[in-house]
């Protein structure tokens, strides 16, 4: 394997991926986002920018996309002077980004097609773990391909799992995020009532933690929920309630009924229509409030 990286999606998660890449200094990167102006910074940092993803594939021995979601990869993949176009043998194409095991096992077989070789790796964790390179990677498909990529995703973070043919990992993936969201669902409805039953947050959030339901994601996403009204985007709402999709689409070919994901789908839905769909996916409870949903905090 060479040491030519090119990256593509430069968004929350990827542009913290690429910086860890920049600063090991092992790899030559590669860059390209849709929106350009993205990658000014990076280049100022040793990336080198390419004009296309065709130019990126050419150049680079190993293909990493971080993209949002299965439209995005087809676009990198198959748009004019796409990836496709210059994918052949010894090149590596890598997806990071959470998509349907369907679709992946599909993208597997177009980049094999072309003797390219393809492994799944998504991850969990979200922008601070990206950018302390603490992310857990799971990874699925060729397990040759995944120990030659072996140390190219430890610039991401130590714990790697390799879960088996291709969607295995994707599949895992969604399995967190759909009890994840599920999580975030229950947890705003407890805080809000809570709220409305005058008992002070930071007392709720002490109970919480010293009981059989704490979770780091109450710890770290409730203060912003019910205090101070942080709803910065680290993984954005409109990503959680695509997972739910997926997750939703996986249970139904598998016969699983799932009525508490299908009502948090739901609740993330309805979420996205009130327009918090950039927001980050605790702002689920603001479907919640009384109101446009909006949180008006006097100055
Ligand atoms: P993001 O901030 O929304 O970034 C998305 C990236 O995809 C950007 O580079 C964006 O380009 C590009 N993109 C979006 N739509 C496109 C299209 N139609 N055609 C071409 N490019 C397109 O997303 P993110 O939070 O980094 O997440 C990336 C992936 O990782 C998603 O699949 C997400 O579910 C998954 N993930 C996210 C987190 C998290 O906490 N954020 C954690 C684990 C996994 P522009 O810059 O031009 O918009």
């Amino acid at each position: 394997m060479g040491n030519v990286i090119g990256f593509v999606g430069l968004g929350i998660m990827g542009r913290e991926m690429v910086a860890n890449i920049i600063s090991r200094g092992k790899y030559e990167t590669v860059i390209f986002n849709r929106t350009p102006a993205k990658c000014s910074s990076f280049k100022k940092k040793g990336a080198k920018l390419a004009s296309s993803l065709a130019e990126l594939t050419k150049k680079s021995d190993v293909i990493i996309l971080m993209l949002a979601d299965s439209d995005a990869v087809r676009w990198a993949l198959e748009d004019t002077g796409g990836i496709l176009s210059e994918m052949r043998e010894g090149k590596t194409l890598i997806d990071m980004g959470t998509n349907s095991p369907e679709f992946n096992i599909s993208v597997e077989s177009m980049v094999r097609e072309r003797m390219g070789e393809y492994i799944e790796a998504p991850v969990l964790g979200s922008k601070i773990p990206a950018r302390e390179a603490t992310l857990t990677v799971l990874t699925a498909g060729d397990e040759k391909v995944f120990e030659r990529s072996r140390d190219i995703l430890s610039s991401f973070g130590e714990k790697i799992f390799y879960m088996g043919e291709c969607g295995k990992a994707s599949q895992m993936k969604l399995i967190v995020n759909q009890i994840m969201a599920g999580m975030l669902a229950l947890f705003s409805e407890g805080l809000v009532i809570g709220e409305r039953a005058d008992i002070l947050p930071d007392r709720m959030f002490e109970v919480i933690e010293n009981s059989a339901i704490q979770a780091p994601i109450f710890k770290v996403k409730g203060r912003n929920m019910l205090v101070s009204h942080d709803f910065s985007p680290h993984f954005p709402l409109k990503h959680a309630q695509k997972d739910l999709r997926q997750a939703l689409s996986c249970a139904d070919k598998l016969d699983v009924s799932c009525p508490v994901t299908a009502s948090a789908n739901a609740q993330f839905i309805r979420a996205k229509d009130m327009g918090f769909g950039e927001e980050d996916s605790s702002a689920v409870i603001k479907t919640l409030l009384k109101g446009d949903g909006e949180i008006h905090i006097d100055v």
